[in-house]
């Protein structure tokens, strides 16, 4: 056997790269495989935190932490960007100049946000009113203007699909239902979503539930609706067929791609920069040394936390297999999970892989978590989350239980109407 250590590079140190890193390091010494990660900043941002700053639920401190802290000794840390892959000559191109060659690849560059692709989108009204709490500085500023906004119509805008967490949106209205009724101003409110899809979210089940939901609490839905502009002046989404939607504040999330570097990498990305993967293995479809992990896949299930977890379980098995010359045997079903908050202290729970929609019953087993049904006990399980990604998801640790196979003990199989 060859005693050199092979060489992985992972691109992005976020909830795929720095989980998939620590799992990695954990299963092999650094003299068999040297691991480098890279990323372009090192503030780790807990994502779904991002959805409480605007309501004074979480302060912008209290959800980031150093990547570098999140990332075991013997991982070689690389704050810089990523410029380009050469993936014929197995080279990582980086901002400083600097190049990192490698035997086996791991793209987990996540997806970038792209306001400037919808018209009008970052003109005067951007952080004025029109903002979008998907990065951070939009979440704060949005806190400032949330504290002043007493009566007019709230509109928020999913500009088209695929977008992170795609249930986001739809807590961001439970959540203004909640702060709008606490502070006394709700009925002087409207607040209108405002979706590409034919319903409140793409599974029929979860659709229904959350469209229910919506009506009970008194928010608008406006479907099928393809944002083409925002006119600034007229305070108003502009729809390729001419539809208008008026609003006093708008709340956007725009058009998401793959990370721009993507891009300039030869054949490694799709038109929207995300990376061709095997559904079920995570190996590239463009190099069988690139595997990929989270959102930067094409795979077609959400884009989530919970998602990227899953797939990195199956990931590491995988690359262990392909460092040992062996077929790659562990297979991810596309499992999801989501925690949807829905305000006064409660919250859904879906649960749903590639074949199977969310369906009602308990998660992951019969004495579980409630399934599609609001409790109180899942937005505990939310507001807990968070302490598990930082100590539990981020270091690699298993969870007994919870795995990457999506459970059907608990679930009920027949929806009644
Ligand atoms: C508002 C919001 C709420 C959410 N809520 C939930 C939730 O409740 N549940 C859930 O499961 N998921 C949720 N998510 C989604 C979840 O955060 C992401 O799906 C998850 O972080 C994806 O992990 P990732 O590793 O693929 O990408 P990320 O964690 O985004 O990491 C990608 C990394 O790549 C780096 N990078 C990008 N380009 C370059 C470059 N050129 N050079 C160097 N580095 C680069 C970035 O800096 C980043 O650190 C939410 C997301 C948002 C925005």
């Amino acid at each position: 056997m060859n005693n050199t250590p092979r060489r992985l590079v992972i691109l992005g140190a976020g909830t795929g790269g720095t989980l998939a890193a620590n799992r990695l390091r954990k299963k092999f010494p650094t003299s068999e495989l040297m691991i480098d990660i890279v990323d372009d900043n090192d503030v780790h941002v807990y994502q779904p935190g991002l959805l409480f700053v605007p309501f004074g639920l979480a302060k912008p401190d209290e959800i980031v932490r150093p990547r570098g802290e999140q990332l075991h000794d013997g991982i070689s840390y690389h704050v810089n960007p990523v410029i380009k892959v050469d993936i014929d000559t197995n080279e990582v191109e980086l901002g400083d100049g600097s190049v990192l060659d490698y035997d086996v690849l791991l793209v987990a560059t996540g997806s970038a946000l792209q306001p400037e692709e919808t018209e009008g989108l970052l003109g005067d009204a951007w952080m004025n009113s029109v903002f979008t709490f998907y990065d951070m500085e939009g979440a704060t500023a949005l806190h400032e203007k949330l504290e002043g906004f007493t009566e007019g119509r709230l509109v928020v805008n999913v500009v088209d699909m695929p977008i992170k967490c795609p249930v986001a949106p739809l807590e961001f209205v439970f959540l203004a239902d909640w702060y709008f009724t606490e502070k006394g101003v709700r009925d002087a409110i409207t607040i209108v979503y405002v979706t590409p899809l034919d319903a409140a979210f793409t599974k029929p089940t979860a659709a229904n539930a959350l469209g229910s939901l919506l009506e009970d609490k008194n928010i608008e839905i406006v479907t099928e609706f393809n944002t083409g502009e925002v006119d600034n002046e007229n305070k108003a989404l502009v729809g390729y067929d001419g539809t208008e939607v008026p609003f006093d504040l708008a709340v956007i999330v725009p058009l998401h791609g793959g990370a721009p570097y993507i891009a300039e990498s030869g054949d490694l990305g799709d038109e929207l920069g995300f990376v061709p993967t095997d559904n079920a293995t995570m190996q590239s479809l463009v190099r069988p040394n690139i595997f990929v992990l989270g959102d930067a896949a094409d795979v077609p299930t959400s884009k989530a936390g919970s998602v990227t977890h899953f797939e990195g379980e199956v990931l590491v098995e995988n690359l262990e297999s392909f460092l040992a010359g062996k077929p790659l045997e562990a297979t991810y079903d596309g499992h999801a999970n989501c925690f949807i908050e829905t305000g006064f202290s409660k919250a859904l729970l879906i649960d749903f892989n590639y074949e199977t929609e969310p369906l009602p019953g308990h998660y992951p087993s019969r004495f579980g978590l409630p399934l599609l049904k609001e409790s109180r006990i899942n937005h505990l399980g939310k507001l807990m989350f968070q302490s598990f990604y930082w100590h539990g998801l981020l270091p690699g640790r298993d969870i007994p239980g919870i795995g990457p196979d999506m459970p059907t003990a608990g679930k009920k199989k027949k929806v009644s109407a």
